[in-house]
């Protein structure tokens, strides 16, 4: 009989790695919503051709890694590769600027690229995101910086730096696009082959390109810093003075641009270099809402790669709700250890139980092999003295607790 198997790129987190997901999970809702953040969710399936304006039509993303296919009517969708386009879709129909004048969201959720699985990179993983609409200072940036800021050190990730560039408006950014495919044309034979045909449609996108012929090239490019008009480098030295003034681990990274077409102005990553790995990225996005029908209204967001960070989080720091392994011995007893497991329950003690018939070796060994630190035994001896055995797995220590008074003690000595 065939075995069903996951689809490659894909995965399934067992009990044993929830936690840190969940650990990881709140500490991010909850710095978002201590700056003010609100929930929103999307679909995850949305119309193709939302991610091709928003993320752009010549990126990898929308090219090569979307899930799209034609549902029963023939309408072409896509499986969700990344937040913000949803989310700027959600805005614009649902008018959220006609009565915020800012208007802070958050996201977390499955986002699905068919790229080549390999460590760190999923067909299906998750990203929490957010994104703040109306605000065009650079205080908004370094908003989000600090959310990532906060939350990161709060999981105690180490050694994580924020890389921040700078892509400039509309105009600086056409005036460096010329610059640079003057460049590349220049050396258009020691690009692949992708590559000479970014020149010409997209140039930014050599930035990405893995390909190391490609990336020497990059070397000796000149850097989009130089080129950003007054207002673009403002803002740039603002948000510098910002992320120096309050100790944010930064450095400036003049060759990074990002994989998506939307940003303006900043752009960032955060990148652990230990383990040569990007952890978010984000940046500004001020033309998207416009471009993608809406009114002019500038924006600036991030989006965590979660699976990213699961590893970096150290199990110790992550606090597990304990059960107490509770045995019931004999027929009789059945009925009085749920009257007791409801009390238990009532008064939030956790327990794990297995009502096959055992004895009380094989309990323990159970027990032992769940690695459970205290075991509560009802048998019909402790039925009749109106008690119930506490057990230390630790020490292998006992004690018998009184019927009425049964809750309070466990609380006490078992401090749950
Ligand atoms: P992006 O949406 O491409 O800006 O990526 C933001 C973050 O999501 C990255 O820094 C990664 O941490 C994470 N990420 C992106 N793609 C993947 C993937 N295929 N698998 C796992 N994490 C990813």
């Amino acid at each position: 009989m065939e075995i069903f198997t996951r689809l490659r790129g894909m995965k399934d987190i067992l009990s044993e790695e929830i936690e840190i997901w969940k650990k990881i999970e709140s500490v991010f809702i909850e710095t978002s919503e201590l700056f003010g953040f609100k929930e929103i969710r999307t679909p995850i399936l949305e119309n193709k051709y939302l991610f091709e304006r928003g993320i752009g039509s010549n990126t990898d993303i929308v090219m090569k890694e979307m899930y799209e296919f034609k549902d029963k009517k023939g309408r072409e969708v896509a499986l969700r590769p990344e937040g913000t386009a949803s989310v700027v879709r959600a805005y614009i129909e649902n008018r959220v600027y006609s009565t915020k004048k800012i208007a802070r969201f958050y996201y977390y959720g499955p986002m699905f690229r068919y790229d080549r699985p390999q460590k760190g990179r999923y067909r299906q993983f998750y990203q929490f995101g957010i994104e703040i609409f109306g605000g065009k200072s650079p205080f908004f940036d370094f908003e989000t910086i600090q959310v990532l800021d906060f939350s990161f050190k709060k999981l105690r990730i180490e050694n994580f730096v924020f890389y921040i560039n700078s892509l400039g408006c509309k105009t600086c950014k056409k005036v460096y696009i010329e610059e640079i495919k003057k460049y590349f044309r220049e050396r258009v034979n020691n690009l692949c082959e992708d590559c000479r045909r970014r020149i010409e449609k997209n140039p930014l996108r050599v930035f990405d390109c893995k390909n190391s012929m490609c990336k020497t090239e990059l070397k000796n490019i000149p850097s989009i810093l130089d080129f950003l008009c007054e207002e673009c480098k403002n803002h740039f030295d603002v948000l510098i003075e910002l992320l120096s003034k309050f100790n944010i681990n930064y450095k400036i990274a003049p060759h990074l641009v990002r994989g998506l077409d939307y940003y303006t102005k900043t752009v960032f990553e955060v990148f652990v270099e230990k383990e040569d790995i990007a952890i978010a990225g984000g940046g500004r996005y001020d033309d998207l809402v416009h471009d993608m029908g809406g009114p002019d209204i500038p924006a600036v967001g991030f989006a965590a790669g979660i699976d990213r960070i699961v590893p970096l989080v150290n199990q110790k720091n992550i606090k597990k709700i304990e059960t107490i392994y509770f045995i019931i011995l004999g027929e009789k007893a059945k009925i009085k250890g749920l009257e007791i497991i409801r009390k238990m329950i009532e008064e939030k003690i956790g327990i794990e139980i297995d009502y096959e018939e055992r004895n009380l070796k094989e309990h323990l060994s159970i027990a032992n092999k769940l690695g459970k630190k205290w075991c509560i035994i009802l048998g019909e001896n402790e039925i009749e003295k109106k008690v119930l055995i506490l057990k230390n797995m630790e020490d292998g220590s006992q004690i018998e607790l009184k019927e009425d008074t049964m809750i309070e003690k466990i609380k006490e000595i078992v401090k749950c």
